[in-house]
């Protein structure tokens, strides 16, 4: 069995395969593991995630994952979300007492930046994707809507949609609400915030990215399989319809009884010939998909400018900011252990693609200096900005009809990846969820079925009785 690529989708894929007793090779073209949610050191010595990640309750696949490969000690859980606008009110998200879908609403009543208008009009909202159980009519429209349009409908006012479904959807979903599928979003409510209690809780590693990888090594060799480093595949050869081979550097060739390509989609577009598009068409249709940008900041202060362990910025460029020396436990990077290490995330970040790094940091400091008055006397040790130009595929309207599944109609070829079809948007859950349903289309292939998709976390509460 070869798996090409050591993202979630293909380390996802080789453990469960490896776990079913299949000899698994991965070959990933990077010196590390992790693909899009990785880490690693800069020039300076200063162990960085490519971009914070976290992952929130309702994310099943990946929960499981982690605990297959030994790292679910390391993420951290949190019940308390909050949000600060620029005259400093604050809003929080976090479980009360009553049961779902109604666990939410005394924070939601107290949440200062937003005015009644506002919360009226986003209570009629949740009430039709309640309704609805997470599907309303309009999302089956050919070609799916927006969903700005979907707020539209729903005469959402513009605080609303401002300081609510953006705040939480450009975050989640990676892009602006009028080049999202309002599927993805009505989801991102139905599954996180209203079905059950604890779907919206906020994972977040303590550890840096790539340090969650390293158990996926062990489970592939304990089973006699391997995984390789810096080996870029070039061809993948095909003969009477099914995969003969894939070459590497230097014509080295390999091959097996079945492959699992788990590449980005435009990469997996760019190794597929005319011939393989001949026998797998969809192949075709993958540069019909978009990606959308996040940006990372990067600071290191002098000394403490932040207590709480995050905090979702309103109507600033920066969305986030993360207090990492908090989440890793230790003053990490600062130079005498007093210092402290913020990470800020701009999804959606289109506007800073071409902008100078300098240019991004004034901006962020600045904004991190108007939220957080303690950051005003620091003095800032280092910055760095790090720009993924395609960290997602962009959720655009209608964009699940170029999603190909798992299985191919090219032998022994099975995609994975968080572009393929999994329900799910650009996610390390999408993602793992990927490499299970290749792991399980390679079993069924075999004749040796096996499951491993893990099944959405159940409906609780008042929502429970009537789903
Ligand atoms: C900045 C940023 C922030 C994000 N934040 C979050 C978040 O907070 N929460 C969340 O859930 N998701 C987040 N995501 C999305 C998440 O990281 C991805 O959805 C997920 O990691 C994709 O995994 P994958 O395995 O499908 O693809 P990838 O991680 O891209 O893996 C593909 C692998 O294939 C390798 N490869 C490519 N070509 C070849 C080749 N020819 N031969 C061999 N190997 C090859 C690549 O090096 C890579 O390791 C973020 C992404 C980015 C970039």
């Amino acid at each position: 069995m070869i798996v090409i690529g050591g993202g979630l989708a293909g380390l996802s894929a080789g453990v469960a395969l490896a776990e079913a007793g299949w000899r698994v090779r991965l070959f990933e073209q990077r010196p590390f593991l992790g693909g899009r949610a990785t880490s690693y050191v800069l020039s300076d010595g200063e162990h960085v995630d490519n971009c914070q990640h976290v992952t929130l309750g309702c994310c099943t696949n990946l929960e499981d994952f982690y605990r297959r490969v030994g790292s679910a000690g390391k993420i951290k859980f949190f019940d308390r979300l909050l949000f600060q606008d620029p005259q400093g009110r604050i809003g929080e998200m976090q479980a009360g007492i009553l049961p779902a879908p109604f666990h939410m609403t005394g924070s939601f009543a107290g949440f200062a930046p937003l005015t009644l208008a506002d919360k009226r009009s986003i209570a009629w909202a949740m009430l039709d994707i309640l309704r609805g159980k997470g599907r309303t009519a309009d999302l089956d429209e050919p070609g799916g809507i927006s969903m700005l349009e979907w707020l539209k409908r729903r005469k959402q006012t513009a605080g609303a949609i401002d300081r609510f479904w953006r705040v939480v959807l450009v975050s989640a979903l990676d892009e602006e609400l009028d080049r999202t599928d309002a599927r993805f979003g009505v989801d991102v409510f139905w599954k996180g915030f209203l079905s059950n209690r604890t779907g919206y809780r906020m994972g977040v590693p303590s550890v840096p990215l790539g340090e969650l990888y390293d158990g996926c090594k062990t489970e592939i060799e304990k089973r006699g399989g391997e995984v390789n480093l810096r080996m870029p595949v070039r061809t993948i050869h095909v003969a009477n319809g099914a995969v003969a081979g894939v070459e590497f550097d230097g014509g080295r060739r390999e091959s097996a009884n079945a492959y699992v390509f788990a590449l980005p989609h435009l990469a997996m577009a760019e190794l597929a010939s005319e011939e393989i598009r001949r026998l797998e068409p969809r192949l075709g249709d993958l540069e019909k998909i978009g990606v959308a940008p996040i940006t990372g900041v990067h600071f290191w202060f002098d000394r403490e400018v932040m207590t709480e362990p995050f905090v979702t910025l309103l109507e600033t460029t920066a969305q986030w900011i993360f207090n990492k020396t908090a989440l890793y436990g230790t003053s990490n990077g600062a130079g005498k252990g007093k210092g402290q290490y913020l990470q800020l995330v701009i999804s959606a970040s289109y506007d800073l693609l071409q902008k100078p790094r300098q240019e991004i940091i004034d901006l962020c400091l600045k904004e991190v200096q108007q939220a957080l008055p303690a950051a005003r006397e620091a003095k800032l040790v280092k910055a760095t900005v790090i720009k993924e130009a395609a960290a997602t595929f962009s959720p655009q309207p209608g964009v699940d009809r170029w999603r190909p599944t798992q299985e191919t109609h090219v032998r022994g070829m099975f995609l994975a990846g968080d572009w393929t079809a999994t329900g799910w948007p650009a996610t390390m859950e999408g993602a793992v969820r990927s490499g299970y349903l290749a792991a399980e289309a390679v079993l069924r292939g075999a004749g040796t079925p096996r499951k491993f998709l893990q099944a959405d976390l159940p409906a609780d509460g008042f929502v429970g009785w009537f789903c």
